[in-house]
Order: C-alpha cells, then structure tokens, then sequence
C-alpha cells in the first residue's frame, strides 16, 4: 500500500470518525434541546389567539382606559402613581403602557413554540422580535389613537432590551402607532445612559419626575408596582393592597400565556421537566 493510499485510508477513517462524532452530537443535541409531546401553552394560547372572551376583554379594558382617560384630565389632581403626591397639574399628562402583550400580539411567536414543541429561548425570541411582525392586542390602536388626539403622551415601559429598539419602533411603526422623533418614549431595559433595570419602578419614577401620570396599562402585575416576583401569596396580597386602583387609573390586559406569574412559582433556572414536574405539584386539588 503506497503512502498516497494508506495516507487516504487515515484520511477517510478519520472523516467517517468526525462524521459519526456530528451526528452523535446531533443526536445527543437533539435530546438536549426542550422537545415535549406536552406542551402546558396550549390551551392558554389558543384563548388568546381564538376566543371571543380574550378578544371582549381586551378591547373592553382599553375602552374603559379610554373612559377613564377623560375623567384622568378633568381631573388636575389626578395620578396613577403612588408616589406622585402633591401638584402634578403642571406636568405634561401621559399614560405608561407597556408592550408585550398589552401592545403587542405576540401570541404568534407562542406558536411557534408550540408547534415546534420546544419552550421558550433567548435566541428565539431575538429573532422574533427582529421580524417586527406583532400585531395589536385588541383595543390598544383605538386607546393610542384616542390618547394622541387629546395631546396626551404615550410612553412605553417595556423589558425588551434595548439591542431590540430599534426592531421595536419598526414594529409599532408598521401598525400605524406614531413616535415622537424629538422625545425617546420606548424605554427599554438595559437602555443607556440609565441602564434601566427589568424591575420596572425606576423607569415610572424618573417619568413622574417629568409627566403627571394618568393610567398605568399593563398584562403583569410588574407593570404597576414593585414586587411582582415574590411568592404567589404575596402577589395576591400586593394586588389586593391596591383594589382601587384596579379599573381606575390601572388596566390590566390578560395574559395566561407567561408573565411573573409563572415566574414566581418556580426558579427559571430548574430543567424543563422539573418545571412541568413543579407545575403540577403547586396545582391545588384540595378545598
Ligand atoms: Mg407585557
């Protein structure tokens, strides 16, 4: 055997052992990623994307905003935040909304997830967002567009980051939602020179230091106060600490898909199946 052949010979049982080494790891890799033949969205996602109940109560949220829009600006005294005590009558009025799932349908990328049976990835959702293809939630251009007419500032408060800004403007643009090009009004985490937090009470305070606020709009209990992600007990008891201002000057959009909620029931960090696992063990089946 010539050095050429055994040299091909080395050469070829080297490639077939790469070869088999790639599709070992395919295999393994395949195992690895979060392929379920449950999938706990289902349901929830189908709500959203299909009933008349999810349709009706988002676009009844947004009109009841819209109501209290105009008792907001009757009213000079008027605050959606807390801390926002004493005058506020020379502020600029605005509302703060936040965007997924309050603005933005993101329901479709869900989909995705189900359908490919998979769950949810950083690198899927970049990708998502850097389609801009969300649609509106129901009700939000009616509400926006009645907010703009009265000369009232939108600001959005979202925990997109700020690398997805750009991608983000696209999107609102592509649904008719207009933005101001003399005053940044989508604040996003990580968004320099502030750096926001995802907890999202720094970014309302540095806004009510600028704008007396009329409504706070939002699909997580984070969008409206501090605390979201401790237990669910506490949530409740923090939600509760507020009921007057549910449906007053806060609006809440439903949202069984994902949100703190969920969050706070088990560490995001747990393996997939431990998560299912965990799900189920906090389901009360008891009175
Ligand atoms: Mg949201």
């Amino acid at each position: 055997m010539s050095q050429n052949a055994r040299s091909g010979n080395a050469k070829r049982t080297s490639r077939q052992r790469r070869c088999w080494s790639v599709f070992a790891l395919l295999v393994f890799c395949t195992g690895c990623t979060s392929h379920r033949d449950t999938h706990e969205l289902l349901d929830s996602l189908l709500w959203v994307q299909t009933s008349a109940e999810y349709d009706a109560l988002a676009s009844t949220t947004y009109r009841q905003a819209g109501e209290a829009l105009d008792r907001a600006l009757e009213d000079p005294s008027w605050s959606a935040i807390p801390e926002q005590a004493g005058a506020v009558a020379h502020l600029p009025p605005a509302v703060i909304l936040d965007l997924d799932e309050t603005v933005l349908d993101n329901s479709a990328f869900e989909g995705r997830l189900v359908k490919q049976r998979t769950s949810f990835s950083p690198l899927a959702w970049d990708d998502w967002m850097r389609e801009a293809a969300a649609r509106a939630v129901p009700g939000a251009l009616e509400f926006i567009a009645q907010a703009h007419s009265k000369h009232v500032a939108i600001l959005y408060v979202t925990n997109r980051h700020a690398r997805q800004e750009s991608s983000t403007r696209e999107n609102l643009e592509k649904l008719g939602i207009p933005l101001p090009q003399d005053l940044d009004t989508v604040l996003t985490e990580g968004e320099p020179p502030f750096n926001w937090p995802s907890e999202k009470s720094s970014r309302r305070e540095y806004l009510a230091g600028r704008f007396r606020i009329l409504l706070l709009i939002g699909d997580d209990l984070g969008d409206f106060v501090a605390g979201a992600r401790d237990a669910p007990e506490q949530r409740v008891r923090l939600a509760r600490e507020h009921s007057q201002r549910w449906g007053t000057s806060w609006f809440l959009l439903p949202n069984p898909m994902y949100g703190s909620w969920e969050r706070s029931l088990l560490p995001a960090s747990l393996p997939d199946d431990a998560r299912l696992k965990g799900k189920r063990q906090v389901i009360r089946d008891e009175r």
